[in-house]
């Protein structure tokens, strides 16, 4: 073999190299209810409530109070006795699922975001139909569960709605509003990262 032609075959071992290389796949987030073009999102990322209807935008006001470290998305009206499925924003596994004071039904799902860990939980969901359990890998858009109760168990005694919450790093941490904006940075606003995508 020539040299000419040896360095011809090397050059196509190494383009095929390149061609059959992983491919580094961009992180894909997605909302996790259906029919959101006009689903209201009133209690937004970073917004300061208190149970006064004068500072909430919930009526009537939940109890909470502070900055809430999440995104609120509310039902449609004909919802409120249907079930309401919700789907995994981000590719990554199950870290959590159970029943939390305030939230009913919660599942925490581990994501990456900007080549960095985040969490992301999923509050007010049916515990008893919860689909997934820990360890579980979801794909972007897999079904885990329904929506609870308005304003039972299922839900915490809140309204039925979803609060979707991403955090920064693997940690599971539970607290949907916090006391001060310096808290507000260790969680990321859920519409910047889906709307994004
Ligand atoms: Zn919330």
């Amino acid at each position: 073999m020539s040299f000419v032609a040896m360095l011809g075959a090397l050059i196509s071992v190494l383009a095929g190299a390149i061609a059959t290389a992983p491919q580094v796949v961009a992180p894909d987030f997605a909302w996790p209810l259906d029919a959101m073009d006009n689903r209201p999102k009133l209690l937004t990322f970073g917004l300061y409530v208190t149970p006064n209807p004068d500072n909430n935008p919930i009526d009537p006001p939940e109890r909470w109070t502070g900055y809430h470290s999440a995104l609120d998305i509310e039902i449609y009206p004909d919802e409120i006795d249907k079930d309401v499925p919700v789907y995994a924003v981000c590719n990554g596994p199950v870290i959590f699922t159970g029943e939390v004071n305030g939230y009913g039904g919660v599942i925490i799902q581990s994501c990456e975001y900007e080549s960095e860990p985040i969490t992301v939980l999923y509050g007010h969901i049916n515990p008893y139909r919860i689909e997934k359990k820990v360890d579980d890998i979801l794909a972007v858009g897999d079904r885990f569960g329904v929506l609870g109760g308005h304003k039972n168990r299922e839900s915490g005694y809140n309204r039925k709605h979803l609060h979707m919450q991403m955090h920064r790093g693997s940690n599971i941490v539970f607290q949907g509003y916090v006391s001060s904006p310096q808290e507000l940075s260790a969680y990321i606003d859920p519409q910047k990262v889906i709307n994004s995508k």
